[in-house]
């Protein structure tokens, strides 16, 4: 027998709508190209996302077509946010940090029909211009008529103002209903061996995920609260928090291109902001602004922070000299992204000194709504006894089932479960703690770098016979690539000639910081490197003594 309560399906432009409904006057703030500072409502935003609806027909956009963005977390990339999903269209964030090679791959591969690009990355587009010129039709600057740049595009391309676009279209769009389980959003992640791989958000998904973040021991956004996202709308969604405050009324305070410690503190100041959401690195940056300049932070009850694992000293300074908690979150692009959250149980409240930051390493408990689990190398279940450490599996409604353009399920191992690529232990009361990672990738300041990708450029140096890139731990940036080498049997290496070889093949930022010439790299059994002992060996050799 099925219940009897009404039936509606979970869609984006439901939690907008509530937001314009039920907290009209909720602030969204941004910070413009030009360091302005722009604010509206969420009713403003409700408004001028069904006017972008209109916009976008304008430019042939239909249900299921994507929709790219080369934008930092701003107003009208919100906009997009709700206007693309909300016509049944897919909001599709591109990392404008990746080399033009894998933009234009990602592109060409989602086969983005427009996109929406802030004026920092006019230069993006013009380099990748020709290689998507096959699906992009249409390229809309995120400005006003005033600052429209010179964007040289490929024959057949459109170039448009966004303002512009806006100011001539009407708001007369009605939001359809339709499928919840229709796609929402598309996020490429690097975190996966090869290629980039499209994670494709359903509203559904968008929808629970949006709940369960803003929940007590998650996020707690209340619409008293004022959040600022310092995590880019094009890492999975801004980790959610652009549905969670429309859905909470929260006010929502964008940063734009500003991340620096400076920018942040006084924007944090200026706009009484409660909550902070972001990667380490952003946050180390922050702390040194203010033990430098002396300046305290007067809103800020809570950081949350995710994306690597928590340097010890984050915690301590913020906690002990500002008195500000740090909060860990885990999740992943395959994930919408959040998984766990580190909020104390009752057996954790009283925990002081040692024993309070030990814990507040921990990357947390699972939300509710999703599970994980712990396996061995054959699969079998692990204990929770807070030292066993195995494979981390997760299972649930926002957690992706396959890469876009596969089959469903194809993503899954047996009975549903996603492997992450992370070795964890789970305690007995069901605290998470990443001890290693099982994929080869290196996350550098909150972005990855391929160490397939490093290695293969490596093994073109006509004095290397092989080479490993491993993941090193680095104070400013929480990992950094270590290339080690070998030479061919006779040949000497001199390091600075095997980066060198690197120029331009790679984002500069992927650049190895350092070259170690070594006799031999250790192997497994079926003549795999063994990046578990290079790492177990070399992981703290950016650390310093
Ligand atoms: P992404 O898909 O870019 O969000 O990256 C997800 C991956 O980042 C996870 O699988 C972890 O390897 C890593 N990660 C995310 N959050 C944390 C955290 N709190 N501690 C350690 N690693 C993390």
């Amino acid at each position: 027998m099925l219940g009897l309560m009404q039936s509606q399906n979970l869609l984006i432009s439901g939690i907008l709508k509530h937001g314009a409904r039920h907290h009209a006057g909720g602030e969204v703030v941004s910070r413009t190209h030009d360091g302005t500072v722009h604010r509206y409502t969420w009713a403003d935003v409700e408004r001028r996302s069904r006017r972008l609806v209109r916009v976008l027909q304008t430019l042939g956009v239909g249900q299921g077509d994507r929709v790219g963005t080369l934008a930092w977390n701003g107003y009208r990339h919100l906009e997009v946010y709700y206007a693309a999903p909300g016509m049944g269209a897919i909001c599709h964030t591109i990392n404008p940090r990746l080399h033009a090679d894998d933009i234009s791959y990602i592109a060409g591969h989602a086969a983005d029909k427009v996109l929406f690009v802030d004026l920092s990355f006019a230069p993006v587009i013009e380099a990748i211009a020709d290689r998507v010129k096959d699906c992009v039709r249409d390229v809309v600057m995120l400005c006003e008529a005033a600052a429209m740049p010179e964007v040289k595009l490929a024959p057949g391309m459109h170039l448009h103002c966004y303002d512009t676009l806006m100011d001539a279209a009407n708001e007369d769009y009605v939001w359809p209903d339709f499928d919840e389980n229709t796609a929402s959003a598309l996020c490429y992640t690097s975190g996966t061996t090869g290629r980039p791989k499209g994670v494709l958000y359903s509203h559904r998904s968008t929808y629970l995920h949006a709940y369960a973040a803003a929940l007590p021991d998650v996020l707690c956004a209340r619409a008293v609260d004022r959040i600022l996202p310092v995590v880019p709308m094009f890492h999975v969604n801004a980790w959610g928090i652009p549905y969670a405050c429309a859905m909470t009324g929260a006010g929502l305070i964008l940063p734009g291109r500003f991340m620096d410690g400076a920018s942040l503190a006084w924007l944090l100041n200026e706009e009484r902001v409660s909550l902070t959401c972001g990667v380490p690195t952003i946050w180390m940056g922050l702390l040194q602004h203010l033990r430098t300049s002396g300046e305290r932070l007067t809103t800020v009850k809570r950081i949350m922070t995710g994306g690597s694992a928590t340097p010890p000293l984050l915690v301590e300074a913020f906690g002990g000299e500002y008195g500000i908690a740090v909060e860990q979150g885990w999740g992943m692009t395959e994930m919408s992204p959040v998984g766990t959250y580190n909020s104390p149980k009752q057996a954790q409240q009283g925990l002081t000194g040692a024993d309070a930051l030990r814990h507040a390493l921990k990357q947390g408990r699972i939300l509710p709504g999703i599970d994980m689990k712990i396996v061995d190398g054959d699969g079998n279940d692990l204990p929770w006894d807070g030292s066993a450490f195995g494979d981390l599996l997760v299972k649930g409604p926002w957690i992706a089932s396959a890469y876009f353009g596969d089959e469903p399920g194809s993503a899954l191992e047996k009975d549903g479960w996603f492997a992450t690529g992370d070795v964890a232990t789970i305690s007995p009361d069901g605290f998470m703690e990443i001890t290693d990672r099982s994929k080869d990738v290196i996350k550098s300041g909150g972005e990855w770098i391929s160490s397939i990708a490093l290695e293969n450029i490596a093994v073109s140096h006509p004095d290397v016979i092989e080479a490993a890139v491993i993941a090193s731990r680095h104070p400013k940036w929480d990992e950094r690539p270590l290339l080690l080498v070998v030479p061919k049997p006779g040949a000497t290496i001199d390091p600075a000639s095997v980066l060198k070889i690197y120029e331009g093949q790679i984002a500069k930022w992927w650049l190895p910081d350092e070259v170690l010439v070594v006799d031999e790299l250790p192997h497994t059994a079926t003549g795999k490197l063994q990046k578990t002992t290079l790492r177990a060996r070399y992981k703290d050799h950016y650390m310093g003594p």
